[in-house]
């Protein structure tokens, strides 16, 4: 059975998560759907901890900060959203769309906004011919079920974050573990490596710089993987479970198949409604393209405001809409759950 909302948001980046608070003032419900398991699109997964210096009032705020706040800013509003998944189809039904992803989420909703940014964040495919047909058997880019790794000979290949941290969660049940990086400097927080660098000098985990290039095996398992060391040695690595932790990279992904006007990588669409080539459906931020065009934060922030005007005409239509400041306005107070104060 399929829920129903005023809008649904593809992307929980910056733009769409200010979209569900422009969409709050004026009293509109929104499902907010992101293919991440954690809000915050680009800020919290590719700079979280990097300073902003354009975001207008804070002369300096971090990535992850922004995302706090914008998060702050709109529990008012108590958007439902729906991670972990990515919006596979969005389809028009009567005056309505319905919106399917990738966990069988479906939901019917009135108007679309697409914040998709540069595209849904995937996994960096470990790309060696053949491989992938021991993808989520033996070949894994994402832990969801820790408890399966359990008793197995584990090689972890990456030096970021992801990699470390399921070293060390993974390493006391595993048979064996070894981690694989192309260099020994890793790109992880100090206290993991620290701690993965503790695991190898007890002789609980192998720590091993090169480059994984071929794989063996047998029967139709995987057996091993083959690499050829820092050093130019060519080593032979026994695995049950390969688990690869390289890096998200955006695809536009299914975004490119909604029949939606594109120009390259972006949807069309007016400075007006910030509507797309199909009424109904919106893009603001990073996946949206007019001229003039800027990727900013802040240029985002804007159309969402105007989007969310003209979601508001285009659902309640001949229905004035007059701005309102959130300053004075003791109708925007009450959507806000503020007092307004007694002057
Ligand atoms: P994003 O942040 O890209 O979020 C989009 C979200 O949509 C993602 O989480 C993605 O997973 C999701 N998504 C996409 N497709 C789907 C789908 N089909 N289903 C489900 N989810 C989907 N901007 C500034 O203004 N100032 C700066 O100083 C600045 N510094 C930057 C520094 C770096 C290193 C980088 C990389 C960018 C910087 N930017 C800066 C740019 C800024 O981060 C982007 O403009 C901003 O993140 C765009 O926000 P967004 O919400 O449009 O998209």
């Amino acid at each position: 059975m399929s829920v129903q909302t005023d809008c649904v948001i593809v992307g929980a980046g910056p733009c769409g998560l200010f979209q569900v608070f422009e969409l709050g003032l004026l009293a509109l419900k929104a499902h907010v759907i992101d293919n991440l398991p954690k809000a915050g699109g680009q800020c919290t997964e590719l700079y979280p901890d990097k300073p902003i210096y354009d975001i207008p009032a804070y002369p300096i705020i971090g990535a992850q900060e922004l995302v706090d706040k914008l998060m702050a800013q709109i529990k008012p509003f108590g958007p439902t959203f729906h991670l972990d998944q990515q919006v596979t189809e969005v389809t028009p039904s009567g005056h309505n769309f319905i919106v399917k992803t990738s966990a069988g989420t479906v939901i019917e909703a009135r108007s679309v906004v697409i914040a998709g940014g540069v595209g849904a964040f995937q996994p960096v495919l470990l790309r060696l011919d053949g491989l992938d047909k021991h993808d989520d058997r033996q070949v894994f880019y994402k832990v969801r079920e820790p408890a399966q790794h359990h008793g197995k000979h584990i090689v972890v290949l990456g030096g970021g974050d992801s990699a470390l941290d399921w070293t060390l969660a993974l390493q006391p049940q595993a048979a064996s573990m070894t981690l694989i990086h192309r260099s020994d400097k890793f790109r992880a927080a100090t206290a993991s490596v620290d701690k993965v660098r503790a695991l190898e000098a007890s002789g609980k985990a192998k720590l091993m710089a090169g480059h994984v290039h071929a794989y063996t095996e047998e029967n139709g398992r995987l057996t091993g993987v083959k690499l050829k060391t820092v050093a130019g040695e060519e080593l032979h690595v026994p695995v049950d479970h390969l688990l690869v932790f390289y890096g998200l990279s955006p695809k536009l992904g299914p975004i490119a198949e909604w029949g939606l006007s594109l120009n390259k990588h972006q949807l069309n669409v007016d400075t007006e409604k910030f509507e797309t080539s199909t009424p109904g459906i919106y893009a603001v931020g990073d996946i949206n393209h007019y001229p003039g065009k800027k990727k900013l934060i802040l240029s985002g922030f804007h159309e969402a405001a105007l989007a969310a005007f003209a979601i508001k005409a285009r659902l309640f239509p001949g229905e004035k809409v007059n701005l309102q400041y959130t300053t004075t306005s003791p109708l925007m107070h009450q959507r806000l759950g503020v007092e307004t104060p007694k002057d």
